[in-house]
């Protein structure tokens, strides 16, 4: 049986395992397409891509960027997309330098909620410029303050709670239009991440659809059976391509392995296909 896997994390934005380690544990779990998904960036895929040749599996060069409507967060994966395109760079280059200017900001919070904490100290942990909260949990958990990165957005992080600062994001329609601009193919990420069911998430898709979104992470970690059967029909009422990814991130979440997520998790191979089809009549 041979897998899938198109939402992969690596240490170039706030996963654990280099590109490389990424691949090798892809290759263990008998995955044979990935895509490399990194927030914001797009630097770990050369990498990747090489160790990918020396294993055999194949490499979808890809993105995740982060983007809010209402409350709600909504992520979009990117396929395929040219990574040399010189707009996109731009607009990456911009996002990440406020999410930069953002964390100095959280870390201030939990100093002045009496917690020990430096953001140099942050930095070197994750060892990468390109830091996220799933970082600043994991120097919680480091120092005991929490015993698990959940705790740690429970307690401090998430929005509402006393160390969340808020962040300039796009619009769900302004990443969608980043994507096709770098000739990607959008994916709605996590869809059970949007604060919206029935009759509202039909609207919000429709709309997303003719902003030009093209697929539906169907298959996710923490998916039950029953909402994966959900997202399949909901994509095929809006034509939409059905994708999916366990969202590895290595040690921030330690539970979720690369190919089976939390074990029950099997995106059929024969996805990958289907997906070069669209990406090649973009
Ligand atoms: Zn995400
Ligand atoms: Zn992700």
């Amino acid at each position: 049986m041979s897998y899938l896997d198109l939402h992969l994390h690596t240490t170039h934005s706030d996963g654990s395992c280099t590109p490389s380690e990424v691949m090798h544990l892809a290759h263990a779990a008998g995955v044979t397409t990935v895509a490399i998904t990194d927030h914001d960036i797009t630097t770990g895929i050369p990498e990747a891509t090489l160790t990918g040749q020396q294993l055999g599996i194949d490499v979808i060069p890809g993105i995740e960027i982060s983007s809010s409507f209402r409350d709600s967060e909504f992520h979009l994966l990117g396929y395929f997309l040219d990574c040399r395109d010189a707009k996109l760079n731009d607009r990456l280059t911009i996002l990440r330098k406020s999410r930069h200017s953002r964390n100095p900001q959280i870390i201030e919070h939990l100093r002045a909620l009496g917690i020990e904490i430096t953001y140099d100290e942050v930095r070197a942990l994750a060892g990468t410029d390109s830091v996220g909260r799933p970082h600043i949990a994991r120097m919680l958990m480091e120092k005991r303050v929490v015993a698990s990165a959940r705790e740690a957005f429970d307690r401090f992080l998430a929005d509402g709670r006393p160390a969340y600062v808020p962040r300039h994001l796009p619009s769900p329609a302004e990443a969608i239009l980043w994507i096709k601009e770098a000739r990607g193919l959008a994916v709605l990420a996590h869809p059970t991440w949007i604060k919206a069911t029935g009759d509202a998430l039909i609207g919000l898709v429709r709309q997303l659809k003719v902003d030009g979104l093209d697929g539906i992470e169907a298959h996710y970690s923490s998916h039950t059976r029953r909402q994966t059967r959900d997202y399949l029909a909901l994509a095929r009422q809006f034509g939409l391509l059905a994708t999916g990814g366990s969202d590895f991130h290595g040690l921030t979440k330690p539970d979720i392995k690369v190919g089976i997520g939390r074990g029950t998790l099997h995106i059929p191979a024969s996805l990958a296909p289907k997906l070069k089809d669209a990406a090649a009549r973009l």
